[in-house]
């Protein structure tokens, strides 16, 4: 039996990063009477210090709002490429999505990438024109835009101002009326997904869920149908956007379940929850994520190892898109071989880390993945510069590329296609935004480009050729043939396994030649001359020099006891001895970041 019309509606926030979906959220929260005025901060659904330190969402964020007899869950996601699992999970979870465009912006990559994900949904979309209360807001353009891209009518489209709360009510007013209410099979068995989750030292998983059918409360025996595990119920409720406790969570709702399981492997993101004994079959679930680039992570303590696998187990509850592996290293000893979505996405990981779990880490040169096919058709996957076979050994090498969608004012396409060209971009298509009286035209620009370049400094090159009005979207298309090598980097004569990378052949000159160059101006200066070396193979294709340091000893010294100037002497002279000998060099984190940048 369906109940077609309950007053549960839930929906999330997606867009463009930046176009206003946190600082919506807040008004929505603040009109509900959800959090009150005295409570309220600007994004307070960016509940980590890193987001609000950064401005940007890292995390989805559920929130529960009554309003008008209706209860609202709103799930508030993060824009940026690196963090679209996140998005995608929070699609699963709900039957609508207000689609946010900044209207000074317009629609932008992200805004198309996003809303395609929540088609695929089949949600109900209501796009909504932010920002109408800055001076430069283009409402009729964009509305128009949005119009091309969505084939829906203008009356259709929301506008609002996140800022000053004009347009919010009618917002909550059209989720009730055009977001469906969930179908609620009435007495059919508990099945809850799992969409994310995290750990409590003292309570275990915290898995949070959609209820699909059924219902939870205290008490219930659970039983995760895909991990096959058992426990009972510690605490049911919804978020407020804090945690709330509630008797029981029903079909329809969006809430979590403290499940007490402390084995983190027992509850994993996109599982099933079901009565133990129910026989209910699981959820769709998810997709899996493919991570798209790959680094070591070590403690710098080889102690800590014990505490970093803890903590990466602990961490991959809340960032479901992580993925890690053990990695021994000859230079750094046992550590794990890390998968990410993208660059911010280890910096993010690498952070929280450090401030989450209090831990000091050496994180090496990320890379992609490559294919190898050997000579005796062997294929395998590599996720590491140190895992490339002996180049007689290959038949060939093939790297991931990605299929990349580039907004772009219609003024700046040459420019833009010389920068992919550059990259060894391969042109598709062009398409245009429909730009009804729009002041200059806007192009998305269809290329597929091999993820090694774009990974790094691409999107900071398209906004510097692009005025700042470009903007990028990408996935993963296939792996494709790549002439590659491994560049080694040695410091006083002893290669620096973290500070490997793979290059291609026609560029590991000039890409070993900017490292070493980069290496000399980051590297601290030491009692003994360093000799810097790029390296492919045995043969050393690049080198420089950073002079010793002669520490002034007997600077301080006015005067003459010769005796004792002398002891200083001999006293610096073992030192360097040592220092040349164990010639060990602290290599700082900049370094790191000097070798990918090429
Ligand atoms: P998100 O990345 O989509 O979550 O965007 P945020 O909510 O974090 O907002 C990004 C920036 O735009 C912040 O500096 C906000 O203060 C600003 N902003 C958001 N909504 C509005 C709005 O309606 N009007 C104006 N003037 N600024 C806004
Ligand atoms: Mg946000």
């Amino acid at each position: 039996m369906d109940n077609s019309d309950n007053k549960i509606r839930n929906f999330c926030i997606i867009a463009h990063i930046d176009h206003g979906k946190s600082t919506l959220a807040d008004r929505l929260l603040e009109i509900t009477g959800t959090v009150s005025k005295r409570e309220m901060r600007e994004q307070i659904l960016d509940q980590m210090d890193l987001e609000q330190e950064r401005g940007i969402t890292i995390k989805l964020t559920p929130a529960r709002m009554e309003w008008r007899g209706y209860e609202l869950n709103l799930i508030d996601t993060p824009g940026h490429v690196d963090f679209n699992y996140e998005v995608s999970r929070s699609l699963a979870a709900v039957e609508g999505a207000l689609l946010l465009v900044d209207a000074t912006q317009g629609v932008q990559a992200q805004t198309i990438g996003n809303l395609y994900l929540a088609l695929e949904q089949n949600l109900t979309i209501i796009p909504v024109v932010n920002k109408i209360d800055l001076p430069a807001a283009r409402v009729e353009e964009v509305s128009q835009e949005i119009i091309g891209l969505m084939g829906c009518k203008k009356e259709d489209i929301y506008l609002a101002s996140g800022k000053t709360g004009e347009g919010v009510t009618e917002i909550l007013e059209a989720i009730i009326k055009k977001v469906p209410s969930p179908t609620v099979r009435v007495g059919a068995p508990l099945r809850a997904l799992i969409f994310d989750s995290k750990y409590d030292d003292y309570r275990g998983v915290v898995a949070y869920v959609r209820i699909i059918d059924g219902q939870v409360k205290k008490g219930d025996k659970i039983f995760m149908i895909g991990a096959e595990s058992e426990s009972e119920v510690l605490e049911v409720g919804f978020f407020n956007p804090k945690m709330q406790e509630k008797k029981d969570l029903l079909a329809g709702e969006i809430g979590y379940v403290v499940t007490g399981l402390k084995n983190i492997a027992k509850c994993r993101v996109g599982d099933t929850i079901t009565l133990a004994g129910s026989g209910a079959r699981p959820l769709t679930g998810y997709k899996a994520v493919k991570p798209m680039v790959f680094a070591g992570i070590f403690a710098k303590e080889g102690h800590e190892y014990n505490d970093l696998r803890e903590a990466l187990l602990k961490l991959k509850l809340n960032d479901a898109a992580l993925t890690f592996e053990p990695e021994r290293s000859v230079a750094l000893g046992f550590g794990f071989r890390v998968g990410l979505l993208g660059l911010l996405h280890l910096e993010i990981v690498q952070e929280r880390l450090r401030r989450e779990y209090g831990l000091d880490l050496i994180v090496t040169v990320p890379s992609v993945a490559y294919k190898i096919y050997r000579n005796n058709n062997e294929e395998t996957i590599i996720k590491s510069p140190q895992d490339l076979p002996d180049p007689n050994l290959i038949k060939k090498i093939e790297e991931p590329w990605v299929a990349t969608d580039i907004v772009t004012p219609e003024g700046y396409i040459g420019n833009v296609m010389q920068l992919v060209q550059e990259k060894r971009g391969v042109y598709k298509n062009t398409e245009y935004l429909f730009s009804k009286g729009n002041v200059e035209k806007r192009a998305i620009l269809h290329y597929d480009l091999p993820l090694s370049a774009i990974l790094v400094d691409f999107y900071d090159n398209l906004k510097s050729v692009t005025s700042g009005y470009a903007s990028l979207n990408y996935e993963f298309l296939d792996y494709r043939e790549a002439e590659v090598e491994r560049l080694d980097i040695l410091v006083a004569q002893e290669p620096v396994e973290a500070l490997s990378s793979i290059v291609y052949k026609d560029a590991a000159q000039y890409v070993g030649r900017r490292v070493v160059e980069s290496l000399k101006k980051t590297l601290p200066r030491q009692m003994f001359e360093v000799k810097i070396q790029a390296a492919i193979g045995s043969k050393i294709i690049a080198s420089e020099k950073i002079p010793a340091m002669r520490k002034d000893v007997l600077a301080k010294m006015s005067g003459g006891d010769a005796t004792r100037k002398s002891k200083l002497l001999e006293k610096q002279k073992k030192g360097k001895k040592k220092m040349a000998k164990l010639g060990k060099v602290d290599i700082p984190p900049e370094a790191f970041l000097a070798v990918l940048k090429k």
